[in-house]
């Protein structure tokens, strides 16, 4: 992640002077970059900016002490409370050797949490010498990626692009959900989240609304191609970090997109649904309708949105998880909660979105025949089949309990399609009985 992190500095370093003296670095990034000497000067008189963009400028030109600075950077980072110095504890606390980056020799200064804060805690028992170290040119440039750094709970994610311009773009609308009350972390959304994944989610889905609001909806989608998502979380020992493509966050955007106009257009034909199922914006119908009803009930808030957050993680991998909306359905059903709504807008705008057809046409008619099967059983004690299919483990054991379920309802089904994709059964059960589960207990078979 060092390459990624460095052009963030590179980036805010760059702006930084253009806007003091857009004159004097009038011109290209790389040029106006190389042209600058970082030296103990520099860092004295620009090491505030950094800090000042990623706390809020509110909150740091109040403080003058070096401490009071390093303990508001220990609500981003892993700071020594007992830490009284930033400048004396990090560039200039240098001796001989060699920079972790550009392999230098000269001085050095050993890796601080606000300069790079992706060196693995493991790391810390490994030999000494294998740490990070720095030159105070790389290590500046380092520190100055906390600008463009965002934290939401655990979560510490950035943006990186090649394009630098195109980095600041993303960053420029990015800023806007920040919450300067509250040392400019992400802000509160509507629906509480825990976990990583589910987060991000949430907070991509809140930044396409917010896009569309500001009327720059369109020309972000263009550069979204160019961007990469960087995700870490975790406070201990293990962090967990995740690269996301430009061209999956150009996709999520578009399909939250077209989730929010759904529920807009829902909204106009229907009047009156919104504030009947939810308090919530006609906007935000079917996001909120179907991902709110992902909870599961375990007695502890952790544990009951931890499948969620494994959909999530799925969803930002470019995949619906069939089976893991089945195990959450099932569950809900079980503990007689809702089943999710707009369900199937949900997923057929997300296949849509991603361009995934072949598995768009499986799930449409294997839902079909779902959902007809749960209308027959509905109300009647063939119900139970549902958790007999469920149990089925394996391509025969679910074709027996279909056969089973046939004999007693005396109709025909088309098994077609179910025999078409033998290789995927788990894929088919799964559609299959949240199919059946919606009839049973949830809403319209069009949504
Ligand atoms: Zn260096």
């Amino acid at each position: 992640m060092l390459d990624e992190y460095y052009r963030n500095g590179k980036l805010f370093i760059t702006q930084m002077l253009k806007n003091e003296d857009p004159i004097k670095y009038f011109g290209n990034r790389d040029t106006v970059f190389a042209r600058i000497d970082i030296d103990d000067i520099f860092i004295k008189k620009y090491y505030r900016q950094p800090l000042s963009e990623l706390l809020g400028s509110a909150n740091v030109s109040k403080i003058d002490s070096e401490r009071d600075l390093v303990k508001l950077l220990g609500r981003y980072f892993e700071v020594s409370g007992k830490s009284r110095e930033l400048l004396n504890a990090s560039f200039f606390k240098t001796e001989n050797g060699r920079c972790s980056y550009c392999g230098q020799e000269g001085k050095v200064f050993a890796n601080r949490s606000y300069v790079f804060p992706f060196e693995r805690k493991i790391d810390s028992i490994a030999p000494e010498e294998e740490r990070l170290r720095f030159c105070k040119r790389c290590g500046f440039t380092f520190y100055s990626g906390m600008a463009y750094l965002y934290a939401k709970g655990e979560l510490l994610f950035f943006f990186d692009s090649y394009n630098l311009d195109s980095l600041l773009l993303i960053n420029s609308a990015f800023k806007d959900l920040r919450d300067p009350t509250q040392m400019n972390k992400i802000k509160k959304f509507t629906i509480p989240s825990l976990h990583p994944y589910e987060t991000m989610l949430i907070t991509l889905y809140e930044f396409t609304k917010w896009l569309k609001q500001k009327g720059i909806l369109t020309e972000t989608i263009e550069i979204l191609r160019e961007i990469k998502l960087i995700l870490f979380s975790g406070s201990a020992q293990i962090y967990l970090s995740k690269v996301f493509d430009g061209t999956i966050l150009e996709k999520i955007v578009r399909f939250f997109n077209v989730l929010i106009s759904k529920g807009e257009a829902l909204y106009q034909s229907r009047p009156g649904e919104a504030p009947q199922k939810m308090r919530i914006s006609p906007s935000d119908m079917i996001f909120h309708g179907f991902f709110r009803n992902l909870e599961v009930s375990r007695g502890h808030l952790a544990e009951n949105l931890r499948p969620r957050d494994q959909i999530a993680y799925s969803l930002l991998s470019g995949k619906v998880p069939f089976e893991a909306l089945n195990e959450v359905i099932m569950e809900r059903h079980k503990n007689k909660q809702q089943f999710p709504f707009y369900y199937k807008t949900f997923i057929i705008s997300f296949l849509e979105a991603f361009g995934l057809d072949e598995e768009r046409s499986m799930f449409e008619q294997i839902n079909a025949l779902g959902y007809a099967l749960g209308r027959e059983i509905k109300g009647t004690n063939l119900e139970s089949f549902l958790w007999d299919i469920f149990r089925a483990r394996g391509y025969e054991d679910l074709l027996n309990s279909l056969a089973e379920l046939q004999l007693k309802l005396k109709i025909p089904l088309d098994w077609r399609f179910i025999c078409a994709y033998e290789k995927d059964w788990r894929k088919v059960k799964a559609i299959l009985l949240n199919g059946m589960a919606n009839a049973i207990y949830g809403g319209r078979e069009s949504e």
